[in-house]
């Protein structure tokens, strides 16, 4: 069991995206007033997560200019391994778009994760976005392996009791996520 997190400002298509992948259903219309506040909650939530969908809106500057605060967040709540990659959601709307796709991949190689460009709506690169990010953990993992057998220790905690963070189920929300390759 993995947790995975989909995060970012309201409205870029968080809830979207999770139902497309989950369900390969689309609701035009979700209502999202005052998710804000739940933003308190953070340490909680983050707990035990081992990726990150840093999601942003290409129809939205600010929801692109905020990234970095995601980012800020994830270093600040979350366990030093967890893996992020970037999302521009939307990108059915290509008539709106503000954020060229450039930008994003320059802010993603500047943050060093990958990049995709996603729409829920349209189930443009969804599934591969999950699948990505559940393979990159799982190429973390094996690192971490390799460092322990090499009498580094630390890393994903593998190899005993040092585990305890991934089987940390607690925490509200997130993801399903699925490993098959470990
Ligand atoms: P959240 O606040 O991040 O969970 O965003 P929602 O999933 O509630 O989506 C906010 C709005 O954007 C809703 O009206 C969605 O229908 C719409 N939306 C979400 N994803 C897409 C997408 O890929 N393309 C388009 N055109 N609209 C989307
Ligand atoms: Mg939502």
């Amino acid at each position: 069991m993995f947790k995975l997190l989909i995060i970012g400002n309201s409205s870029v298509g968080k809830t979207s995206f999770l139902f497309r992948y989950a369900d390969d259903s689309f609701t035009p219309a979700f209502d999202t007033a005052g998710q804000e506040r739940y933003r308190t909650i953070t340490t909680a939530y983050y707990r035990g997560a081992m990726g990150f969908l840093l999601m942003y809106d290409i129809t939205n500057e600010e929801s692109f200019s905020s990234v970095q605060d995601w980012i800020t967040q994830i270093k600040n709540y979350s366990w030093d391994y967890a893996q992020v990659i970037l999302v521009g959601n939307k990108c059915d709307m290509e008539h709106e778009r503000v954020v060229s796709t450039e930008r994003g991949q320059q802010l993603a190689s500047q943050l060093g994760v990958e990049f995709f460009e996603t729409s829920a709506k349209e189930n443009i690169q969804v599934k591969a976005v999950f699948e990505r990010l559940v393979d990159i953990i799982c190429d973390k993992m094996s690192d971490s392996l390799d460092t322990d057998a090499g009498g580094g220790g630390g890393g994903f905690g593998a190899g005993g009791s040092k585990g305890t963070v991934l089987t940390d189920a607690s925490g509200a929300g997130g993801a399903g996520g699925k490993a098959s390759c470990c």
